[in-house]
This record gives C-alpha cells, sequence and structure tokens, in this order.
C-alpha cells in the first residue's frame, strides 16, 4: 500500500523542485548555526547564495564519521540542547561513539518515515509485528517500534535476544512481520527447529530484514526457511536509522525516502559524482534533520542508483542492494574482495549453511596475504567420510578461486561451531583476534 501518495508518487520534476527548496533552507541552517559548517563551507569557498540548482550540491563540502568523532558529543548540532528530546548511538569505527540528537520533530518525522517503510515493505494496519532489533541506543528498536505502532500495527516489543522466548510469544500471539537483522532472523530458525518448531507452519509471512549487509543467495535461503517474503531496509544512525530506503515487494531495489534524504553516489577515490547506475559510495544530505541536519554525509556504503519507476507506482529513486562497505573490502594479495562476493558463492553450494567467517591475516588495515573461509556444513551432510567432505570442500575452493580470482583456503567446520550474534553479524576476523 501507498501510504503517502503525493509524496511518495509524485513526478521528479516536482520532487526535485520540493527537495531544492528544503536543500537552501537545510544549507543556510548549517551554515548559520554550525561553525564545522561554517568552516568547512569557507574552506570551499562556497556560501548558501551558491546553492541555486540540485547540481549545485556538488559544491558543498563532504562530512564523514570522523567529522563526527571530532565534534564529539554536540559539536554539530543546528538547535539549542533544550531543543532535542532524544539520543541515538552508533559505535563508531574508532574511539568515541557517534552521537544524534532528535528533536520532538525529528522524532516525529521519523516515525512518519518509518510507517512509510514498513507499509512500503507489506505491512498493514492488522499485522502483529514482532520487533526483535535491539531497543536501545541502536536505532533499530526504536525506530521500527514508533513507525508500527504509527501504522496501527500491533507491536510486540522483543528486542533482540531471549530467542526462545521470542519463539513463544511468535506463536502465542500469532505475529505476522518479523523485524530483526537478517543473521537473527537465522538464529530464530534454528532455535525454533531445535524446539521442535516449523516457523513455516506459523503465521508468519513477511521479515523486514537488515541492518548489516547480506545477500540475494541469504535472502533465499531465509524465505525458504522461514516461510516468508524477506524485504531488505536500509538506514543508517548519522542520517535518521533505519528508513532511509526500502524495498516494495516488487524487490528490485530500495526506494530512497528521497523527500527528506537527498542522495549522490560518487567515485570513493575521487569524489565525483556519478551517474545514475554506476556503482559508487552513496552519499546522504538530510533535507528534513532539524537537531543534527547533514551534508553530504559519506556512508562508506556501495551501491548504483536507479530512477526508473517502478511497478509498484512509487517515482522515489531507488538505491541497489549495498554490495560492500569500501572500509569493509579487504585486498588479498592485491586483489579486491568483498565479503558479500563470498557469501554469495558459498550460499549457492549445497550442502553449506549461511554461517560463515572470513579469516585474515592482517598486516595493515584492509591487507592480508592470506584468506581463509571457515564454512558451517549443514547436518545432513556432515560425516566423517573423508571422500565426501573433501569433495564438497574442493568444490568450494574452485567456485571461490573463479569468482573471487584469488585462491582462498576453506575450512569446513561442523554444524554450529561458528558463534552466532543477535544483532549484527561480525563476519571477517583477524586471526590475531581468534
Ligand atoms: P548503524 O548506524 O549502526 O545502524 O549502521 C549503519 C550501517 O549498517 C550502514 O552504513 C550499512 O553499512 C549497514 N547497513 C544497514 N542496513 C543495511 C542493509 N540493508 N544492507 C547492507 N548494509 C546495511
Ligand atoms: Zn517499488
Amino acid at each position: 500500500m501507498i501510504r503517502d501518495p503525493e509524496h511518495e508518487t509524485m513526478p521528479r520534476p516536482e520532487l526535485e523542485k520540493l527537495q531544492l527548496e528544503r536543500l537552501k533552507v537545510k544549507v543556510r541552517e548549517v551554515y548559520d548555526r554550525v561553525p564545522f559548517y561554517r568552516r568547512a563551507f569557507k574552506e570551499k569557498g562556497v556560501t548558501p547564495d551558491d546553492i541555486q540548482t540540485l547540481a549545485d550540491l556538488t559544491k558543498l563540502p563532504f562530512t564523514s564519521k570522523l567529522d563526527f568523532r571530532d565534534n564529539y558529543p554536540y559539536g554539530l548540532m543546528a538547535v539549542p540542547l533544550e531543543q532535542a528530546v532524544r539520543i541515538h548511538s552508533s559505535s563508531g569505527t574508532t574511539g568515541k561513539p557517534i552521537i544524534v540528537p532528535y528533536t520532538q520533530g525529528d522524532v516525529d518525522t521519523w516515525a512518519e518515515v518509518m510507517a512509510r517503510t514498513l507499509a512500503t515493505a507489506g505491512t498493514t494496519k492488522d499485522d502483529v509485528l514482532q520487533n526483535a532489533y535491539g531497543y536501545g541506543l541502536f536505532t533499530g528498536g526504536l525506530g521500527f517500534h514508533d513507525g508500527a505502532e504509527r501504522l496501527g500495527a500491533l507491536v510486540i516489543p522483543t528486542s533482540s535476544g531471549n530467542t526462545k522466548r521470542q519463539i513463544l510469544l511468535l506463536q502465542d500471539l500469532g505475529t505476522t512481520v518479523i523485524t530483526c537483522t537478517p543473521s537473527y532472523a537465522l538464529i530464530l530458525h534454528e532455535t525454533a527447529r531445535d524446539m521442535g518448531i516449523d516457523l513455516r507452519d506459523t503465521r508468519l509471512r513477511l521479515g523486514v530484514l537488515g541492518a548489516e549487509p547480506w545477500s540475494e543467495q541469504m535472502r533465499e535461503d531465509i524465505e525458504e526457511r522461514l516461510g516468508i517474503m524477506a524485504i531488505n531496509v536500509y538506514g543508517l544512525t548519522e542520517v535518521i536509522g533505519p528508513g532511509v530506503s526500502v524495498e516494495c515487494p516488487h524487490k528490485c531495489g530500495m526506494h530512497i525516502a528521497e523527500d527528506h534524504f537527498l542522495v549522490e553516489a560518487i567515485d570513493p577515490e575521487t569524489g565525483e559524482q556519478l551517474p545514475y547506475g554506476e556503482a559508487g559510495e552513496l552519499v546522504v544530505t538530510t533535507l528534513t534533520k532539524e537537531a543534527q541536519p547533514v551534508i553530504r554525509f559519506r556512508t562508506r556504503d556501495i551501491i548504483s542508483l536507479n530512477p526508473e519507476p517502478c511497478e509498484c507506482g512509487r517515482t522515489m529513486v531507488r538505491m541497489s542492494r549495498v554490495t560492500g562497505r569500501s572500509d569493509d573490502m579487504l585486498i588479498v594479495r592485491g586483489v579486491n574482495v568483498f565479503p558479500s562476493q563470498i557469501e554469495s558463492v558459498l550460499l549457492d553450494v549445497e550442502g553449506v549453511e549461511p554461517h560463515y567467517l572470513i579469516v585474515v591475516d592482517r598486516q595493515h588495515a584492509f591487507k592480508s596475504d592470506e584468506l581463509e573461509i571457515w564454512v558451517e556444513v549443514s547436518e545432513g551432510v556432515f560425516s566423517d567420510e573423508m571422500q565426501k567432505m573433501e569433495g564438497l570442500e574442493k568444490r568450494l575452493r574452485s567456485e571461490m578461486d573463479s569468482v573471487l580470482g584469488i585462491a582462498a583456503r576453506i575450512k569446513l567446520v561442523e554444524p554450529r561451531t561458528i558463534e552466532r550474534t543477535e544483532g549484527k553479524a561480525k563476519r571477517v576476523i583477524d586471526r590475531s583476534e581468534l
């Protein structure tokens, strides 16, 4: 269902007009109120008056995670602290966490954006929605909660963890929609199976899954195991939390809430804006955020953008699945490797579980000479029969070789030996952490 047809199906010229109006206001606001932006604008020799068209966006400086850290905790705010009503936070890559304050207006806008997000995914007010994203500083829990309530669904705020109880509630309360990370969806399936429950026999029909990278193969796996439709949802703390983009049931890219977020894809090396269709780093400018607007935030997420109208009738640009984060990329013997490539190879091979670990020996941040992949073997396939296991290992090695272009060591491990995480899965580890 299209919750907000006025915005979601707006002809693009009109949408762009709205974006430009909103952009001008925000640019003026941060210039006048946030010393960090005023300084950054001056360094680039740009003032708010230089923004006359959407193309002028490229004149503005980028912001990054580092700027959040340098201005920790309240240095990027555009309103007095008294006007903030909530804080969320995400662990930064290094050192200080990233702090994001919200005004009451921000909280309301976000709830509406999330209601729209859930509706786009196929949720209605008649659904029983179990929200297994973590509640607390993480944006997932409260973001989905507020949106689902706004939509009028019945919300079960389980948060993540306590999986056995989740399964009981899911059964007893007739949960129809689950919201959680894709890796937690797999834990739910595994735990239910242990309890003798097949999730396909429950009322569960839809999963709105995100907050971490996952592949198309992983989607198929989850849909099959849980008996649901699995929809991809994307967002990040710095710009709001979940709700930046989401798939409609056509599952052909995530519609971006473009009336709130102005997006670009850039070449991560040169910073040049790329044409539609080319893979690059997603950059987001917030158009309605009050407490802490962000200008040209470099997400590090690699995507491509598609402006073609969708069959669902929405005109909002769609972004592809995140194929990797520029800081997730591994360089193994000079070859660039993304964990997502490894995942899609693994899950295409029969006899392998969707649980794996990429083990590297990092001398530098992303560089490693060795690539070892630990792969969990399915219960039925795992056997003492050397020959069978060797065959599987060989198959994986050669598939990996042809897709990645480098040789990887494959280590087959027993079912259930790779550690499960309830929030975002950690799939790449340094040997020194073992
Ligand atoms: P956080 O601010 O802690 O919620 O983390 C945001 C980051 O999680 C994003 O920049 C992405 O790297 C990742 N992320 C969120 N949703 C998705 C998704 N659907 N697919 C891939 N990565 C995602
Ligand atoms: Zn659509």
